[in-house]
Formats: structure tokens, C-alpha cells, sequence
């Protein structure tokens, strides 16, 4: 506490300016005053709040700053005359000289020896998760060499040829899945969940060097999928993704018709509101629609490729719209289609739609 002391201050202020200030210090508005040498800062709260300070001299107020617009412009305004007030006036309603002191955490901690230290940590530990995750994070990073030999292991085991058969990939599926379950559960912290996607990626990329047999094909592409979950946490730990990793995961979200499969559609739209997801989903849809239409738009059937064209366009539509993408988002995109007319037609549709 400090005591209440006399200082002139009252003819560096307009009148209303100061008037405004005493109702602000009688109304409790002063609060968490701390002082310096010879300065005083306080937070005054009203409607919104501002940091000011103060400069005392010789029991004469010299200057102060605030943050309020008055404050900005350099001029002393009602929340310094407010300051002034509570360092000059008692405030029967409270302790007097009520400027209060902040403990020294530092200095506190200092103070401790090492058991004590210790055992308050270990205390902090039992409640404080946050703490826990960073030290976990700085001193116990993802095992990601450990990973590498169990995905050794598995492939090894499980398909020692390229060409696979159905029993395998269905062996495959059981034992990758076990470790995506393990890894899924490690990532924790976005430094986990950029070794969890690393060690993702690299068993996804092994897994697409396998030439699965006819009827081992759409096995194959469940076990692939099975990694979304993996994704979609790394996704909401670390907010992010690698562009690497949203390549790979991409094509597993949307099928050869251009429909999302349904357990992939919270990782899409999760992907469609980040920053770093949303550009690369809509062009990786666009090149799909585009290419899809294209190839579907040769042969014999060529004469209809305008309605092919049209069709997938409008697919894209849709998925713009469960993704929430603005017209101009996409322009370009669609602009690719080269015909006008279609384009024409259907960003008309979009803006009915939307
Ligand atoms: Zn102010």
C-alpha cells in the first residue's frame, strides 16, 4: 500500500474533463494501480477499459499517457484525472492508499529450493494439462523411428510381393489399423501431429506401390481410407496440414463419380475452413472435374461432351456450395471449362442457389 499523497494536478485538466475523472474514481473505475519510481499505472474501467499512466514530481503531476483516443491525441483526459483522484483521495469504501502490490512470481520462485521446487511441479502436473503436454512436446518427441520398423514389420509380414491378394490386404487392413489406433492416440500436440502425419504419409505412399489383384482393389481403397481419422486429428491439433499430406488424402475423400464419401466429409469441410486447406480442395476438385470431363468427353461418345461438361460442372457447383466458396473463389476454375455458354449458365444457377 502506499500513502495517499497531496499532488497538484487539477489546473493540467479542462473542467469537464476533470469533473468526468472524480465520477470514474467514485465509481470504482480505478483499479489494479501499480507503481514505479515515480509513476503509477492503473487499468480504468468503464464501458471499455484503458491503461493509463501517470508521472508525479515533486508532489506536481507532470505528464501521463492513456489509451483511450483523447489519450492518442496527446491531451490529458478524464481516465488520468480519475488516476490522479484515487492516488490523492480516500476512498472511504476502501483500505486506505489502495494501490495494490503484485507478487514477485520470480523472486518467489527463486526462493524455492530444488525439493520444493519438485514437489510443487509434480503438484501442478496432477491438474495442469497444458503442462504436461509441453513437456511431453519439448522432451518427449513422437518415436517416429519405432513407427518406421512396425510399418517394416507389417509390410514385410503382410505382402512380401507387390502384387497382393485379397487375404493379404484384409491382413493388411487389421494390422495397419492397430497402429493407426496407436499413432491416432499419440498425437497430441501439433509437434506430434506433424511426426504423426510424417509416419501417416509414409505408409499411405508404401501402400500405393502394391498392385492389389482384382478383387483385392476396393479392399485396398477402405484400408487407404482408414487413415482419415489419423488426418483429421492431426488436422485439429495442428490446424494445419501438409501439402503433401492433403495430397494424399484428397483423392481418398472423393470418389471416381465426384462424390465425397460420407466419413470423409468432416475432414473436407474441416479442410474448406482453413486457410491452407481451402485453395488446395476446391483446385483439387476442379482438376478432378475437369479431367473427369474430359476423359469422358472422348471416343465414341464425344458428341454428348457438352453435357458431360455440364454435368460436372454442375457437380463442382454443388460441391462449392457444401463448402461455402464465393463465385469468384472459383472463377477461374471453372473458367477452365472453355465454354462460355455452360459457364454462363450454371455460376447462374450457383447465384440462385446461394
Ligand atoms: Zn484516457
Amino acid at each position: 500500500m502506499i500513502k495517499k499523497q497531496n499532488i497538484s494536478f487539477k489546473k493540467s485538466f479542462d473542467k469537464a474533463v476533470l469533473e468526468s475523472g472524480k465520477a470514474l474514481f467514485e465509481n470504482g473505475a480505478v483499479t489494479n494501480i501499480k507503481v514505479k519510481d515515480n509513476m503509477y499505472k492503473a487499468d480504468i474501467k468503464g464501458v471499455k477499459s484503458f491503461r493509463s499512466q501517470v508521472t508525479i514530481e515533486k508532489g506536481s503531476f507532470v505528464n501521463g499517457s492513456c489509451s483511450c483516443e483523447l489519450g492518442k491525441e496527446g491531451k490529458n483526459c478524464q481516465h488520468l484525472a480519475a488516476l490522479l483522484y484515487a492516488l490523492t483521495q480516500d476512498d472511504p469504501y476502501r483500505p486506505n492508499g489502495y494501490v495494490f502490490k503484485e507478487p514477485d512470481i520470480q523472486a518467489f520462485i527463486n526462493s524455492l529450493d530444488k525439493n520444493e521446487l519438485l514437489s510443487w511441479l509434480k503438484e501442478a502436473l496432477k491438474s495442469d494439462g497444458t503442462l504436461k503436454e509441453k513437456i511431453k512436446e519439448k522432451h518427449f518427441p513422437l518415436d517416429e523411428e519405432y513407427y518406421a520398423l512396425w510399418i517394416k514389420r507389417i509390410l514385410e509380414n503382410c505382402c512380401p510381393e507387390e502384387t497382393v491378394t485379397l487375404e493379404q490386404v484384409k491382413e493388411l487392413q487389421l494390422r495397419i489399423n492397430i497402429l493407426l489406433k496407436e499413432l491416432t492416440n499419440q498425437v497430441t500436440s501439433p509437434y506430434s501431429s506433424k511426426a504423426g502425419l510424417k509416419t501417416g504419409e509414409e505408409i499411405l505412399k508404401k501402400i500405393s506401390f502394391l498392385k492389389p489383384e482384382e478383387e483385392a482393389k476396393s479392399s485396398l481403397t477402405l484400408l487407404e481410407r482408414s487413415f482419415i481419422p489419423l488426418f483429421e486429428k492431426c488436422l485439429a491439433v495442428s490446424q494445419e496440414l501438409t501439402p503433401s499430406a492433403l495430397s494424399l488424402v484428397l483423392p481418398l475423400s472423393i470418389d471416381e463419380d465426384m462424390n465425397p464419401s460420407s466419413e470423409c466429409l468432416p475432414f473436407l469441410l474441416k479442410c474448406s475452413s482453413l486457410e491452407s486447406g481451402r485453395k488446395k480442395l476446391m483446385s483439387f476438385i476442379g482438376q478432378k472435374a475437369l479431367k473427369l470431363s474430359k476423359k469422358r468427353t472422348t471416343g465414341k461418345k464425344a458428341f454428348t461432351g457438352k453435357f458431360v461438361q455440364e454435368d460436372y460442372l454442375k457437380k463442382l457447383m454443388d460441391f462449392y456450395l457444401l463448402f461455402g466458396y464465393e463465385e469468384k473463389e472459383f472463377r477461374s476454375i471453372f473458367a477452365s471449362f472453355k465454354n462460355k455458354e455452360i459457364y454462363k449458365k450454371t455460376s447462374y444457377q450457383y447465384r440462385q442457389k446461394y
